[in-house]
């Protein structure tokens, strides 16, 4: 056997080639030497095989760093030992012959379409955008059926062929002792049809990536982890099944005042000890702009306010949350002479007050000693 050549050669790309150009250039070379296109070509053959298993090493990167570093010994080494016959090759690459050829799909009846991929988009919304709902566009990448072949997969006037590896039947027959065993046929993957002459503008994939603008109607009260179902407006099947459904996943990004929980909305408020301790109305924002907040004599710190149905629009039903407002009293600074005098006057009649208060109940103990 002769030496085994360079598999960077093989593929005809440099040592830092991407995975896409491994890609390509592999998938040029299987089209050029496949056996359906060069029947009884043995020189066919062994290119083909090469470039498969150059492909299948490179395209790992684990084995790919085993090459790099010690060569066809090295994987020898590793325990990767080539690839055998053509029944080898197409079972071990079976998903990246239909990655790369969509061999077996076509017409191979109904039950064999499947629905096109569904798509994720992750949507930023404001604070008020999601509590009141908003509509937006949205631009996405998805795959639509190639407008050129019209996701037939073929260049122009040409059309599947029969497959020369089965004749067509999508099985073969493989004999073991008495017995002929019949599978699958690899090359076609049952189909009975490959694709010789691939569309140019998809390149036999039936689909082309495309840039799509898409109109999101936001209802109010949609929260971060709200996911919206967009149906059929995911990507189209490539076997002429339904298209696929997009999801736009919500993230609300956080508000200078209000925060939310759930459909309530907290926001807080800050008043001096004055106001708390007499008493006041306050203006306070709402998402519906201002309203006056009467503050009872006394109230405390962390005391809550609720302004009811004030809050979001629940999104199952018709109810709304709540407005919780948290109060946070703060004492004054700087105090000038004037104002430290009558606070000192205020903290003596406290402390009389105090002071009374503790003779009444000592006298109230003492009187019931004496009984
Ligand atoms: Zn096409
Ligand atoms: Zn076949």
């Amino acid at each position: 056997m002769a030496a085994k050549r360079d598999y960077y050669e093989v593929l005809g790309v440099n040592r830092n080639a991407s995975e896409d150009e491994l890609k390509k250039q592999y998938r040029r070379l299987a089209l050029k030497y496949h056996p359906d296109k060069n029947p009884d070509d043995q020189d066919a053959e062994e290119k083909f095989k090469e470039a498969a298993e150059a492909y299948e090493v490179l395209r790992d990167p684990q084995k790919r760093q085993i090459y790099d570093q010690f060569g066809h010994q090295g994987l020898e080494g590793a325990g990767f030992s080539g690839v055998g016959g053509f029944e080898d090759i197409f079972s071990s690459f079976g998903d990246i012959f239909e990655d790369l050829f969509g061999f077996g799909s076509g017409r191979r009846g109904r039950s064999r379409t499947r629905p096109g991929a569904d798509l994720r988009y992750d949507l930023s919304l404001e604070f008020m955008e999601a509590a009141f709902g908003t509509e937006t566009k949205i631009n996405i990448n998805k795959a639509e059926t190639c407008p050129s072949c019209k996701g037939s997969r073929c260049e122009s006037g040409r059309h599947p062929e029969t497959c020369h590896h089965c004749g067509g039947s999508g099985q073969v027959g493989r004999s073991q002792g008495f017995f002929t065993i019949r599978t699958t046929c690899p090359v076609c993957r049952g189909g009975g049809k490959v694709i010789a002459h691939p569309c140019k503008q998809c390149e036999g994939a039936g689909q082309v990536m495309v840039n799509k603008s898409v109109s999101v109607k936001i209802p109010a009260g949609v929260d971060t982890g709200s996911r919206l179902r967009l149906t059929g407006e995911g990507e189209t099947s490539p076997s002429g099944g339904p298209p696929g459904d997009l999801y736009v996943f919500i993230h609300v990004k956080p508000h200078k005042i209000f925060q939310r929980n759930n459909t309530d909305v907290i926001s807080s408020i800050q008043i001096s000890f004055i106001q708390a301790a007499l008493g006041d109305t306050i203006t306070v924002p709402t998402l519906e702009g201002e309203e006056q907040l009467a503050i009872p004599r006394g109230t405390q710190y962390g005391d809550t306010f609720r302004l009811q149905g004030k809050g979001i629009q629940s999104l199952r039903g018709y109810q709304r949350g709540d407005q919780i407002i948290q109060v946070d009293v703060r004492t004054p600074t700087n105090l000038n002479k004037k104002q430290e005098a009558l606070l000192n006057e205020f903290a003596k009649i406290e402390t009389e007050k105090f002071s009374n208060k503790l003779k009444n109940i000592l006298k109230g103990q003492a009187s019931k000693i004496a009984h």
